[in-house]
């Protein structure tokens, strides 16, 4: 799926340009022009990153990278700080609040689409085009395929976008809510429950292993469980006695 990147500029010339370079590569942008209108964006909406230039008015952009980092819900968003500043002392200054990279202005358009896009690939993986495996399912973003054990598994869009978070994040538990803002961008607008139709739908297109590959966790959430009953019992049978 398109990466959605939000970037906090308030020059309008320069996010105008900054939309322009990642919409030609294929991202989706939001903008902001301050601080206050960055952290009012977020909470309808969590982008796949964001980009955050370091002179904003009132609020600096690395007061808000620190209270993006400091805060539950935004803790994990990749950060990638845009400054004319380009001394050591200052990047180190950056990156030690949190932003996962740093652009210094004047930006080349590739160079600035190629951090982007190294920073999704390690930190929002579901946003990159490349194939995704685990516990016997293959999906390709490119393509748009999954198959199951090689056999295709026919998904409709909501269920391959949550199925391509999941196989990006395997073994980890999410809440609906997270999952609202990181599969439908959303967590205000939509309902909670509507994450477990589309949960209902996507076991149902894995068939017998539905249940075991998208696991319900009580109280908390759903994960993607890659481990094969078989081999758990295999590791339980040989496992050292206590
Ligand atoms: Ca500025």
């Amino acid at each position: 799926m398109a990466a959605r990147i939000l970037v906090v500029e308030d020059e309008p010339a320069v996010q105008e340009l900054m939309r322009y370079t990642l919409e030609q590569a294929g991202m989706e942008v939001f903008t902001a022009a301050s601080a206050e209108d960055a952290l009012e964006s977020l909470r309808d909406e969590l982008p796949d990153a964001v980009l955050i230039d370091w002179m904003l008015p009132n609020k600096s952009g690395l007061a808000l990278a620190r209270e993006l980092r400091e805060t539950t819900r935004t803790a994990d968003l990749p950060l990638i700080i845009v400054t004319a500043r380009g001394e050591e002392a200052d990047r180190v200054k950056g990156l030690d609040q949190g932003a996962d990279d740093y652009v210094v202005k004047p930006f080349s358009p590739r160079e600035l689409v190629a951090r982007i896009q190294a920073v999704l690939r390690r930190r929002a993986p579901h946003t990159s085009d490349a194939a995704l495996a685990a516990g016997g399912l293959m999906l390709n973003p490119v393509s748009h395929e999954v198959t199951l054990n090689d056999s295709a598994v026919e998904l409709g869009p909501t269920e391959f976008r949550l199925l391509h978070f999941f196989l990006a994040h395997p073994e980890r538990v999410y809440t609906r809510a997270q999952l609202l803002d990181q599969v439908w961008g959303d967590h205000v607008f939509i309902e909670e429950r509507t994450v477990d139709v589309h949960i209902r739908r996507l076991r149902v297109a894995l068939g017998d292993e539905g249940e075991d590959l998208i696991k319900t966790v009580r109280g908390s959430g759903y994960k993607l469980s890659a481990a094969k009953p078989h081999s758990a019992g295999y590791a339980k049978a040989h496992a050292t006695p206590q």
